[in-house]
């Protein structure tokens, strides 16, 4: 199927939408094209038509509730290493000092009193309270933030658009995730070799193991509460194991492949690497916390 009218109406879906969660993007897709196509298909159509124009359809993975989101990210800011003006000041201002916040804190979350309170510590913006809160609503809702029970968190939309910007400017102030790779800014510590792992990649593992042990060490991961359907679930059930590129590019893109006891083998040899490679002045901060179960 070549490019047409209705892969642009899907494009218009998507951008006026902002982010989409995976099933509702596959149910429009079906609306639209009438058929069963592939998003993976879709995608590659759009993107050859987007990418000359510094853009591209992602698919990222929240970390807090594990959902697959599409959305439509500017490409333009690789080689960039400024904060991109998203947003009129004295929001944008207010949201790269959230962003801040959030990484430099323990666990990648701030408390959203915490997050309101912070416009008083930029004297070089002026911003009431009030318009911080609905601003902090609205990126909420545009996934660049992330509201859960109090505590606002690194939304999809930041983790997939912004990872550059993220990678130059805070550099080795993040995490990466033990089995998928990927850059992490919330999820499960163990307690005993403090590997961090995605909650949703460890759902997945456990799915598979059937076990809930640390895939690094091996020792219980007793603080997580790994769904009951996770034990449960039969291999490959899901749609996830059956399209995997469906969901993991863009921010997992560098999955690996390997079966997870190979994973576990992989990443004992890299601790010991990163042992050595990690800057533990910048680290040690969130080392102290252990991360806490939403
Ligand atoms: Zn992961
Ligand atoms: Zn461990």
């Amino acid at each position: 199927m070549n490019y047409d009218d209705k892969h642009r109406k899907f494009l218009q879906y998507l951008m006026q939408a902002g982010v989409v969660l995976d099933s509702e993007a596959a149910a429009v897709a079906m609306q639209i094209f009438a058929e069963r196509i592939s998003l993976k298909s879709i995608r590659s159509q759009i993107n050859d038509r987007l990418n000359p124009l510094g853009m591209d359809i992602k698919g990222g993975v929240c970390e807090i509730s594990g959902e697959k989101y599409w959305m439509v990210v500017g490409t333009t800011l690789e080689p960039s290493v400024k904060f991109p003006p998203m947003f009129k000041d004295p929001q944008n201002t207010y949201l790269k000092a959230i962003f801040t916040e959030i990484i430099s804190s323990e666990d990648g979350s701030v408390s959203s009193t915490d997050c309101l309170n912070l416009v008083d510590n930029l004297p070089e913006i002026k911003l009431l309270k009030r318009d911080a809160d609905i601003f902090l609503k609205e990126m909420y809702k545009m996934g660049y933030l992330c509201y859960r029970e109090g505590f606002v968190f690194m939304g999809v939309k930041s983790i997939v658009e912004l990872q550059p910007y993220f990678k130059a400017t805070y550099q080795d102030n993040f995490y990466t995730c033990l089995l998928c790779k990927d850059i992490l800014f919330h999820g499960q510590k163990c307690n005993n070799c403090e590997k961090i792992i995605h909650y949703h990649c460890m759902t997945k593992y456990v799915s598979l193991r059937k076990v809930q042990n640390c895939p690094n060490c091996n020792e219980p991961m007793k603080a997580f509460d790994v769904p009951a359907e996770a034990l449960n679930a039969s291999t490959h059930s899901s749609q996830e194991d059956d399209e995997p590129m469906e969901v993991t590019e863009g921010s997992i893109e560098e999955a690996p492949e390997e079966a997870p006891e190979q994973v576990a083998e992989d990443t004992a040899e890299e601790a010991q690497e990163e042992a050595s490679d990690s800057s533990p002045e910048i680290r040690m901060k969130r080392r102290s916390k252990r991360s806490r179960r939403i």
